[in-house]
């Protein structure tokens, strides 16, 4: 924390982005609108951010000529993507800032880290046990007595690597088929609603949170996210402290998001946390005064942090590669671009494949159902002329 930060209006200045995906890419966006160069290090030349980066390495996360490149190349490195390798992290810390730090990014890409950080922090999250072999496991169902997710340690997300348990399985059979050398037993949570609070902590540790978004999933997969949350006011301002709690738990600095369940009692448990922008805070594009990638780029490079103040009920619609007729063929935006308030964002990805993560839509509403009502009325149209 006390390294010296490179200034960003420095013309030698160049912020580093580990990852080329549609977060680096929105991220390479914001820089681009302060005339702030940027590098994208990338898993191959289709990602994303690439064609909004100044410069590209196209070498794997583990290759040493990577990290000399990235090293001679940025001046400030953050993240877009957490599944980067902890040797890597710690190369590039050797060589520039990173930020967030290489500490905070190695706990939320492990989910039995991330656990044990925040039961140790005394955050409130499901009860949870970390197993390895099929005789932990069945000690572990015992003690839950109950339904539970079993959920690998490292590398999951959108409901990836995991599988729902009644309770009651023959845990050799269900261990034999998950395939994982270590994962985490959690308690299924018969959660209410779904909720995220971005929040930004700077180098001072000065905190801002955004208003709570109201998460809803399809296949697993985010479909939309409604902000404000329908929730009581208590509710919001207890995800907002939760939130500013996690960041300050972790010394953390830069953009986090923390995800949450809502109990119908109206307790909050924390499900996980993304080191850098998440996919529900898309909305700040559009309904906020500062979007939470520009938020990113101020909380690393050293700025004051934005105002998040929300200027619009908003609902973010994903625009999932199901919505495409055909791999290379587009959804009819038209009905779209005649909605004066709602606004398309695209990630330059080639083909729509599966429910892959082509883009966003965010309408802004005179209300969060009037708003929901318009994004559910498109989503329905597209689903069914693609034939889903
Ligand atoms: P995750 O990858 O852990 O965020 O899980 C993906 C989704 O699965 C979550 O957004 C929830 O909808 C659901 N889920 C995950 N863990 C639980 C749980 N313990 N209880 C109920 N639903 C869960």
């Amino acid at each position: 924390m006390s390294q010296p930060v490179p200034n960003i209006t420095d013309p030698s200045f160049t912020l580093g982005i580990l990852g080329a995906g549609q977060l680096g890419r929105m991220l390479a966006l914001a820089a681009r609108r302060m005339n702030v160069r940027t590098v994208v290090w990338t898993g191959g030349l289709e990602a994303p951010a690439v064609e909004l980066a100044n410069h590209v390495i196209d070498l794997p996360f583990d290759s040493q000529e990577g990290r000399e490149q990235f090293c001679q190349l940025a001046t400030l490195a953050t993240v877009e993507f957490e599944n980067i390798p902890r040797e890597t992290l710690d190369s590039v810390t050797r060589c520039m800032p990173l930020f967030p730090s290489a500490d905070a990014i190695a706990i939320c890409q492990n989910r039995e880290r991330e656990k044990g950080f925040l039961r140790e922090s005394g955050i409130p999250c499901t009860w949870f046990a970390v197993v390895s072999s099929a005789e932990q496991l069945a000690a572990a169902m015992q003690e839950l007595n109950g339904p539970g997710v079993l959920k690998t340690a490292a590398f999951g997300y959108d409901g990836k690597g995991q599988v729902k348990l009644e309770g009651g399985e023959d845990a050799a059979a269900v261990w034999a088929a998950f395939g994982a050398d270590r994962a985490i037993l959690e308690a299924w949570v018969p959660f209410e609603k779904e909720l995220s609070v971005m929040v930004a902590r700077s180098a001072d540790g000065s905190m801002v949170t955004y208003d709570p978004a109201e998460n809803r999933h399809r296949h697993h997969i985010l479909d939309v996210s409604i902000v404000p949350a329908r929730v009581d006011l208590a509710v919001s301002a207890e995800a907002r402290k939760i939130a500013k709690k996690v960041a300050a738990a972790l010394d953390y600095r830069g953009l986090l998001g923390v995800e949450f369940f809502l109990l119908p009692d109206g307790s909050l448990l924390v499900n996980e946390m993304a080191p850098r922008p998440h996919n529900s805070g898309h909305h700040t594009l559009d309904a906020c005064a500062t979007s939470q990638f520009e938020q990113q780029l101020r909380a690393v490079c050293g700025l004051p942090l934005g105002s998040t103040r929300l200027l619009s009920p908003v609902v973010m619609l994903n625009l999932l590669g199901d919505f495409w007729p055909g791999e290379t063929t587009l959804p009819d935006w038209s009905p779209l671009f005649q909605d004066g308030e709602a606004f398309l964002h695209l990630y330059g990805k080639r083909r729509a494949i599966g429910r892959r993560k082509m883009g966003h839509a965010n309408f802004l509403g005179t209300t969060a159902d009037e708003a929901l009502a318009r994004a559910e009325a498109l989503k329905a149209r597209w689903l069914n002329e693609a034939g889903n």
